[in-house]
């Protein structure tokens, strides 16, 4: 079944059992505390904390999510991906944990032909809240699933607090088994990895007081209004349903993946560290995509920070993969396709996304070379001198002049058989950034006048090399 599918059979279903259908909201978020939208329920906030008033009382959404807390997990495990989508249901004040629960299983177990998903009920498990028995009774009355199939969790994994005073409460979680061959048996108190979670069911059922964080607090009593929010991750349910292997090669991103394969001429599924190349370029192109088609732009800190560290990885990942040309026009006119029966906007901002991809792309690449060109010479230096290490200096000159990153320099280095003298650069680093901070000292008591600089710079005096260098940072890739 294909991405759009399962979408639009979501959207119909929950429709039918009269949520209204809201479309999703940017992936910038409007809360100031998140840097991106990171869960269905975001844009819903304010109506979940009852500062105003839910103008109804059931919604459904398939929202636009990026999570940047999960990039290093992309391309290494099979379920995350830093853009995803996820589908909600939410009630505020309205059904409770009985509906929520019924809803879930009749839409996954539900037959294909009458709307749902048809998934075999015998391979899903749930998880509950310790304490929560109410939840164990409703999903054993509601759906009949065997007491070895449910899972007690503790506050960690299945309880929902924004950290802070207000709605708090236990969750559900339902998991897909994947079988023997992915992993070991016993549930996924056991195996995440066999044992995928596709939906969150959040009871908002508290009043949590002050306390410590997520997990140590006081409860004040009953919510008088009672929320409903789930997440359902339709990457996840499309892997499972297109008998695919991860999220990476759904319909909606295997595009791009074939594509890094036959740019680099490179087979899928030959190498594993080149397997993980690939998806992490099928990933963050469609990321980058959505995220500039949302209106975010490359910059050196926030919101663009995240952009820029996704296509310089791109970049980067490419490399590994071999090709050293310029292949984003390539790239994201094949994501675009891949994403436009879902967002036809892509299509009419195409021009708009291409051209700060590529300009970030081509920015990078120019790094990239004049980097090489002094690392290569280094590197043939420290041979000559029958020495087997990359001295600090040469590979803090290259991070602050060539805008070269740690990692990049450390990988060449090892390909050339030769070692990076890592605590001298970072010694070196640490140097830099003292200075920096001194320097911002003096500048806020006023210390010295920087506007002699920005009249060089305006008369075109003097080429700044700090420019280059303030483009990246040893944490971009
Ligand atoms: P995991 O434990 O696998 O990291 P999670 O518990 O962090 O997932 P939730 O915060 O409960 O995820 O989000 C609700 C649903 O959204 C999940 O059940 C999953 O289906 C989906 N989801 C979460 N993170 C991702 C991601 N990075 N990529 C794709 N889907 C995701
Ligand atoms: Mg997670
Ligand atoms: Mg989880
Ligand atoms: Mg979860």
């Amino acid at each position: 079944m294909q991405t759009a599918e399962i979408r639009r059979r979501w959207l119909d279903f929950f429709e039918s059992k009269g949520h209204t259908v809201v479309p999703s909201a940017s992936l910038i978020s409007e809360d100031p505390s998140l840097l991106f939208t990171v869960a269905g329920m975001v844009p819903f906030i304010p109506y979940m904390s009852g500062l105003v008033p839910a103008p109804y009382s059931r919604a459904t959404s398939v929202q636009k999510c990026v999570r940047t807390l999960d990039i290093e997990e992309v391309g290494k495990t099979t379920r995350h991906g830093t853009f995803f989508q996820m589908n909600g249901n939410f009630s505020f004040g309205d059904y409770f944990k009985k509906e929520a629960i019924a809803y879930a299983w009749e839409f996954l177990t539900g037959s294909k032909d009458s709307g749902c998903l048809g998934l075999d009920p015998q391979l899903l498990w749930v998880t509950v809240f310790q304490d929560d028995d109410e939840s164990i009774g409703i999903w054993r009355e509601v759906a009949d699933i065997p007491m070895e199939r449910i899972q007690r969790r503790g506050m960690k994994d299945n309880y929902w607090s924004t950290g802070q005073p207000g709605p708090a409460g236990p969750c559900s979680e339902i998991y897909y088994d994947r079988g023997p061959a992915y992993g070991r048996e016993g549930g996924p108190e056991a195996d995440e990895d066999r044992y995928i979670e596709i939906w969150n069911l959040v009871f908002m059922q508290y009043e949590r007081g002050e306390g410590t964080g997520k997990d140590s607090f006081e409860i004040l009593g009953e919510l008088p209004k009672k929320n409903i929010d789930t997440g359902m991750g339709l990457e996840r349910v499309a892997f499972l349903m297109q008998g695919v292997e991860n999220l990476y090669e759904i319909d909606q991103v295997r595009p791009v993946l074939d594509l890094a394969a036959k740019l680099s001429g490179k087979t899928y599924g030959a190498s594993v560290e080149d397997d993980v190349r690939m998806r992490v370029v099928a990933d963050h192109v469609r990321s980058a995509l959505m995220l500039i088609g949302d209106g975010v732009t490359p910059a050196n800190d926030g919101r663009g920070y995240v952009l820029r560290r996704l296509l310089r990885r791109t970049v980067r990942s490419m490399r590994l993969l071999g090709v050293e040309r310029p292949v984003f026009t390539e790239l994201f006119t094949v994501s675009k396709d891949a994403m436009k029966a879902a967002y036809p906007e892509l299509e009419a901002e195409f021009d708009r996304i291409l051209r700060a991809a590529v300009g970030e792309e081509e920015t990078f690449l120019r790094t990239l070379t004049a980097g090489t060109v002094f690392l290569d010479q280094a590197l043939a230096d420290v041979k000559a001198a029958k020495s087997t290490q990359l001295t600090g200096d040469a590979a803090f000159l290259l991070h602050d002049t060539y805008g070269f990153p740690i990692d990049l320099t450390l990988e060449i280095a090892e390909e050339a058989g030769l070692t990076v003298d890592r605590d001298g650069f970072k010694s070196l680093m640490a140097e830099q950034r003292d200075r920096a901070k001194a320097d911002a000292r003096e500048k806020k008591l006023g210390g010295t006048d920087l506007s002699v600089y920005s009249d060089f710079r305006a008369k075109g005096v003097t080429k700044f090399t700090g420019y280059e260098s303030l483009e990246t940072d040893a944490k971009v890739l």
